[in-house]
């Protein structure tokens, strides 16, 4: 395998998982988003192999995915194969590109299940790898539309696009404003050295969750269904008021939660870009309120993490947390001052060992930038 030097046999490809800074829930009900991606990747390294097959191998996974190329439908692999298949061949199907036989080795550090969106990085990575072997490159915006359908149709889990679009357009040094709507963006400058993002990771895994997040999606639907309105943006809060009842209270409170959090993404826009860390950590704190209450798909262990961080306030230096990702499980993210984070992470990792009995993984994170 290749030793990092240039090698004409060899081709690679890489990218991020992802942290949401706010707008949680909102990508498949037409809001805005604020993710920025994180430097743990998932890593391919490919160089040609005889014969009509892709073939994986992940140090995450221990089975490899083979791929007869020449049948680029549907095949049995193992259970992560549904992600890269889908990809092989949905790329063929779009592009019309031809793939030589291959042999590719994955490495990824991003912890799978944790909410920092290790399925959409493997999805833009094998992507990615296909633009480099066959030189038929997909637009940015192209490419994570591709791997979100990936993830809906062979996967079966009904995404937004933040993932993907996280993965593929988000630039060092800056958070990702999208338009789930329109799919316009926008980098928001994120450079603040005294500003540190600090995960922690629950280490509840929220593989069994997937019935849930289809649950809250068609809930969400059926709110437009009953106001008949085809999206959240023409959808007030004075509607949601008068319609209270027809709504009933579940509903009720999916939306409230999609339009409050719609709201705070905008205003978290403004807050950075003002370096107004007072309001920005208010906002992460009103967040997770929403998502834990109005949306119902936070945990006990999360909601510990955000009011431990809570409880050590401005004064130790934490600027704001809440639980990032899809919810019941996964990770917190937290706004914290550079000089106060190894305060922080080991008071968060203290204060949760000693109620659940294990340590939550924590980690700092730089915005970092896209697939390359
Ligand atoms: P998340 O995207 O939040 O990490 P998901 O449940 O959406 O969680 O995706 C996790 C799945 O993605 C894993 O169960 C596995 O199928 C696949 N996956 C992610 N990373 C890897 C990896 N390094 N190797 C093999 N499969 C992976
Ligand atoms: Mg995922």
């Amino acid at each position: 395998m290749s030793d990092g030097s240039p090698d004409t046999n060899t081709w690679r490809a890489s990218a991020p998982g992802r942290v949401n800074l706010i707008g949680e829930h909102v990508d498949y009900n037409h809001g805005w988003v604020l993710p920025m991606a994180i430097g743990q990747r998932v890593s391919l390294d490919a160089r040609p192999a005889e014969g009509c097959w892709a073939i994986f191998e992940s140090d995450g996974a221990p089975e490899p995915v083979r791929l007869d190329l020449s049948h680029p439908e549907p095949q049995a692999t193992p259970d992560w194969g549904r992600y890269v298949q889908g990809v092989v061949w949905e790329f063929i199907r779009v592009t019309g590109a031809t793939l030589p036989g291959f042999h590719a080795t994955l490495h990824s550090d991003i912890p799978q299940g944790a909410g920092l969106s290790s399925s959409a990085a493997l999805e833009v990575a094998v992507a990615t790898l296909l633009e480099t072997i066959t030189g038929h490159t997909l637009k940015a915006l192209d490419k994570a539309l591709l791997c979100q359908h990936v993830e809906h149709t062979y996967a079966g889990v009904p995404c937004g696009l933040m993932d993907q679009a996280a993965s593929t357009l988000c630039e060092a040094d800056h958070v990702l404003l999208l338009d789930c709507v329109t799919h316009e963006y926008r980098q928001v400058p994120f450079e603040d050295p005294n500003v540190v993002v600090l995960i922690a990771n629950s280490g509840v895994s929220h593989q069994l969750a997937d019935g849930a997040y289809a649950r809250r999606r068609q809930e969400c639907e059926e709110v437009l269904a009953i106001l008949d309105k085809p999206h959240y943006r023409d959808v007030s809060m004075a509607d949601l008021g008068k319609a209270h009842e027809r709504l009933g209270p579940v509903r009720y409170r999916r939306a409230r939660h999609v339009l409050s959090e719609n709201g705070r993404t905008l205003s978290m826009v403004n807050a950075l870009e003002q370096a107004d860390w007072m309001t920005v950590g208010e906002l992460l704190y009103a967040g997770h309120a929403s998502i834990r209450d109005d949306f119902e798909v936070s945990c006990t262990e999360l909601d510990y993490l955000v009011e431990t961080a809570h409880d050590l306030g401005s004064e130790q230096g934490v600027i704001g947390s809440r639980m990032t990702g899809g919810g019941f499980g996964g990770s917190t993210v937290t706004l914290v001052h550079k000089n106060a984070v190894a305060r922080v992470q080991s008071a968060l990792e203290n204060a949760y060992r000693d109620r659940f009995g294990f340590s939550p993984s924590c980690f700092v994170a730089r915005p970092s930038h896209g697939a390359c």
